[in-house]
């Protein structure tokens, strides 16, 4: 490792597993290239540092010091995402500036922020007053910033918002979206949508630069379509989480070691693995749906269910009496797993996912199908891609989701179109392995990343 005394990047996640992980796995990387990093992390959703224990972690308390919390998991347990995200930014804009200037003030030297691109305009107007550089971050893929991207006209066109009407056509600005794919939130402040999403376009857009958690083979024309619309240095150095194998969330506790086992014991390529990642949330009559499909299907399963997942439910309470035993070994249902280690098991033959960005490349990085039942946001756009453009996964849309559908799509992807998807998917695994080697795209744009960085302070 080079040695880059005095050169410190200051790193500001969303505090979200979908944004924090990416952010923590580029702070690996930087460390890696020398760098010291201080998370500045909002003390909602902190973490734990002592898992991280190359990063110096500052809590930026939220400006009502003394007061309540306004953020305690009892407020915003009910909050849609939208007005989640603008209490974020009213708790803790201040405050970050505060904590930002402290950090820039003193002895050593500061490259520059690094911070998440959905802070928008807080993290723009605090890192020019400070008169610190600040790069962008962003966790999603570049297909669905493109149609983020193209939110105005989308709106003048009238395909935002969305009308039942119009589902299935065709947006033909956006090839290959449908109507249905557009990357929208459900929230009971849709100006409010519209704003958060200007924030992180005009925020990008003036800053020194974006990192992309992608890589030029898989989004090479949604690339091209970003850089030409934003106008700034472009970095696109995925997938963060294969540049080494000691990053930052390969530490596993007792119940991942319970899960290994489990999935030691299973026939390779066998099991389905299932996930809605760390957001979404569904109904009591999906999850049930859901429980009798995995069952039916006789598929080994593992599903992750987090506790609050289903509405108005603690965890499994809702699962009919002795449905547990019935399926005895052949499924484990469990809290949350490492899934990075779950993915890269030969056991697992697909994964039925809710299309989140990290998910979707880890899956790729992996040669694992896909079987794609997006919630929100930039789920839809990513499961578009995954069938219709990478053709690695087949998609079981949420409002079809009964027991019968359920268990025929996950015998489809698993037997009849296994060993096409599969086939498919494991030379997007290549390609994905290819762009992190000496000559590969990643590699070469992580090393214009870090020499555009260290200019910044000469
Ligand atoms: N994740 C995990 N264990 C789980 C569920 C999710 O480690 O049981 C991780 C997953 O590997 C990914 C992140 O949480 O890195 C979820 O991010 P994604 O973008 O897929 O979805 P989001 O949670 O933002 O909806």
């Amino acid at each position: 490792m080079e040695e880059r005394r005095g050169r410190r990047i200051i790193m500001f996640p969303l505090p979200f597993a979908g944004h924090f992980n990416p952010m923590i796995e580029l702070a690996g990387i930087f460390h890696h290239r020398g760098f010291s990093v201080t998370i500045l992390h909002t003390s909602y959703n902190f973490p734990d540092p002592s898992r991280h224990p190359h990063f110096t972690f500052r809590s930026i308390p939220h400006n009502k010091e003394g007061e309540e919390d306004p953020l305690s998991q009892s407020e915003t347990s009910s909050m849609d995402l939208i007005v989640l995200m603008l209490r974020l930014k009213q708790c803790y804009a201040e405050t970050f500036r505060q904590s930002l200037a402290e950090e820039v003030g003193g002895e050593e030297t500061v490259c520059c922020l690094v911070s998440d691109a959905i802070w928008g305009k807080i993290t723009e107007v605090v890192a020019e007053e400070i008169g610190v550089r600040r790069v962008v971050l962003r966790t999603g893929g570049a297909s669905s910033f493109c149609a983020f991207a193209a939110y105005p006209l989308l709106r003048d066109k009238g395909y935002l918002p969305i009308q039942d009407s119009r589902l299935d056509e065709l947006v033909t600005e956006l090839l290959p979206l449908k109507v249905k794919d557009l990357p929208v939130i459900e929230t009971k402040e849709p100006e409010e949508l519209y704003r958060v999403v200007n924030d992180m376009v005009e925020g990008a857009k003036s800053s020194s630069g974006v990192i992309w958690n992608t890589f030029e083979d898989l989004e090479r024309l949604s690339l091209m379509d970003c850089s030409n619309k934003l106008q700034v240095p472009f970095f696109p150095i995925g997938p963060f989480h294969k540049h080494s194998d000691d990053h930052p969330l390969k530490t596993k506790n007792k119940d991942d070691d319970k899960t290994t086992c489990w999935l030691d014991k299973q026939d390779p390529q066998s099991v389905v693995y299932a996930s809605f990642g760390s957001l979404a949330a569904i109904e009591e009559k999906e999850f049930l749906e859901i429980a009798w499909g995995l069952r039916n299907s006789k598929l080994p399963f593992l599903w992750v269910v987090r506790p609050g997942m289903v509405r108005g439910t603690e965890w499994l309470e809702s699962l009919p009496c002795g449905f547990l035993e019935d399926i005895g070994h052949k499924g484990k249902i469990v809290k949350w797993v490492n899934q990075l280690e779950v993915l890269a098991h030969p056991a697992v033959g697909a994964f039925w996912t809710h299309c989140g960005w990290n998910s979707t490349l880890e899956s790729i990085c992996e040669g694992v199908p896909m079987i794609c039942t997006p919630c929100f946001s930039d789920q839809h756009v990513n499961a578009r891609y995954i069938v219709d453009v990478w053709r690695v996964g087949m998609v079981l849309e949420r409002s079809k989701m009964e027991m019968k559908e359920i268990e025929n799509a996950l015998r489809s992807v698993m037997m009849e179109k296994g060993d096409e998807l599969r086939e498919r998917s494991l030379k997007l695994k290549e390609s994905a392995d290819f762009c992190l080697t000496k000559d590969g795209s990643s590699s070469k744009n992580l090393e214009k990343l870090v020499s555009h960085v260290l200019s910044f302070d000469s």
